[in-house]
């Protein structure tokens, strides 16, 4: 038998990551939080950042305003650094993901006549259907929705055949699939849209901090994605949005707001979409969340995303040796690709009692999953907070669990939120 303790261990010994869990939060309780992809440990920083934000708010009122109007232009520039692979002025943190998906949707919709299909696959994550759903009974959009690989999801052959009549507006899809983990071909997929004349927009909530993205030379032209996922800014934190800079003067955003306008303080002129990424930009910025997105972003410029992307690979890598060791026997399966370089920074496990073994899992183990519908228990190892002896000694309570039958205790009914 493999001693997987001492295994970590020595993983973590060699972990030129290691240092940075202690720039988060962790309490003293035995709480192994494997929820990052959720929702990210609280930065040290953040709090810090968010505490000199409340003073300036108290003490210069309204002439805050001098230096907060360009905060979503200044996080935005840190994100297309640190994270994103973009450039400066291509980025905005800003209102959800769910809305800057409508904005980007709608105005690539708008910048190709002619054409109105949109295309997705149906594992994508529920508000990324939902709001094309809803552009489609606007009359819109017409969807076409693939089903690819519930495993390794979308491919660029896939893509390929689904633009080949050329009447696809815009191809969206997500970087890491939020359930399986699996990480899409950024390049091919975008090059297989653009053969069929098609725009791309990327969801990077669940790929953004976990691996490098490189929208730059991926020739993707859209994208969109959270912060309070392996960004660690917090519950409800803006979210970013970019636009490839060549297309920015032929999109515009659906919802015509004062601060996309050029030259806004004029206040008495018609409409007039400011010349650049300010123009998908609605109403006023959350300064106190933008506070928290560069603590967050901050770190993971300091990591560094390729040594993130490593920590990524080496954790999913010992979760998944465990896995089939000592979990595959007892009825689970792997719901994650295999291949280090197909997937992001979680694992999901498939087993028919998913939902009672999450629950299990978090009330007499003090191991915090979650659980993804039908089947999925996923476990999300954020590379900045997370220790490989976390993810050993997590598997071996969850064993240990299903040996003892403790999940079989469990009641059937969820809870509100999974
Ligand atoms: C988490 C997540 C979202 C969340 O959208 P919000 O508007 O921030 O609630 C969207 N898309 C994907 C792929 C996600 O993983």
């Amino acid at each position: 038998v493999t001693d997987w303790a001492q295994r970590a261990r020595d993983l973590d010994a060699a972990d030129p990551l290691a240092p940075f869990r202690s720039r988060f939060a962790h309490d003293d309780a035995p709480r192994i939080y494997l929820d990052g992809n959720s929702l990210g440990r609280m930065p040290l920083a953040a709090a810090g950042r968010i505490e000199a934000t409340v003073q300036a708010w108290q003490r210069e009122l309204v002439g805050g305003w001098h230096s907060w109007i360009d905060a979503p232009v200044r996080t935005g520039d840190l994100l297309a650094e640190a994270v994103l692979g973009a450039r400066a002025g291509e980025v905005l943190a800003c209102d959800s993901t769910t809305v800057n998906l409508y904005k980007l949707v709608h105005a690539a919709l708008g910048a190709r006549p002619g054409r109105r299909v949109v295309v997705t696959d149906r594992d994508n994550f529920p508000t990324d259907r939902y709001v094309l759903e809803g552009l489609a009974a606007s009359g819109a959009a017409t969807l076409r929705v693939l089903d690819c690989d519930p495993v390794l999801g979308p491919a660029a052959a896939e893509i390929e055949h689904a633009c080949a009549a050329n009447d696809v507006a815009l191809v969206t899809l997500s970087h890491v699939a939020y359930r399986s983990g699996a990480l899409a071909d950024l390049r091919a997929i975008t090059d297989a849209a653009h053969a069929g004349g098609a725009l791309v927009l990327w969801d990077l909530s669940h790929s953004a901090g976990a691996v490098p993205v490189d929208l730059e030379a991926s020739g993707a032209d859209l994208a969109v994605g959270c912060t309070y996922k392996y960004l660690n800014a917090g519950p409800g934190a803006p979210a970013y949005l970019y636009v490839r800079r060549s297309l920015q003067g032929s999109l515009r955003s659906p919802i015509q707001g004062w601060f996309g306008q050029r030259d806004q303080f004029a206040m008495e002129r018609p409409y007039e979409p400011d010349d650049g990424v300010r123009r998908f930009l609605a109403g006023t910025p959350p300064i106190l969340g933008l506070a928290a997105v560069d603590a967050g972003a901050e770190l993971v410029g300091e990591a560094g995303i390729e040594r993130i992307r490593a920590k990524a690979g080496s954790l999913t890598t010992l979760a998944i040796e465990i896995v089939d060791a000592e979990l595959v026997p007892l009825g689970f399966s792997l719901g994650t690709p295999r291949d280090v370089t197909l997937r992001g920074a979680h694992v999901s496990l498939r087993h028919p009692e998913a939902w009672r073994v999450c629950r299990a899992l978090i009330e007499h183990a003090h191991v915090v999953p979650d659980f993804r519908p039908p089947d999925s228990v996923r476990l999300g190892l954020s590379p900045l907070s997370t220790s490989h002896e976390e993810v050993a000694e997590a598997l071996t309570r969850l064993r240990d669990l299903i040996l003892e039958g403790v999940h079989l205790r469990i009641a059937g009914e969820r809870t509100r939120v999974t």
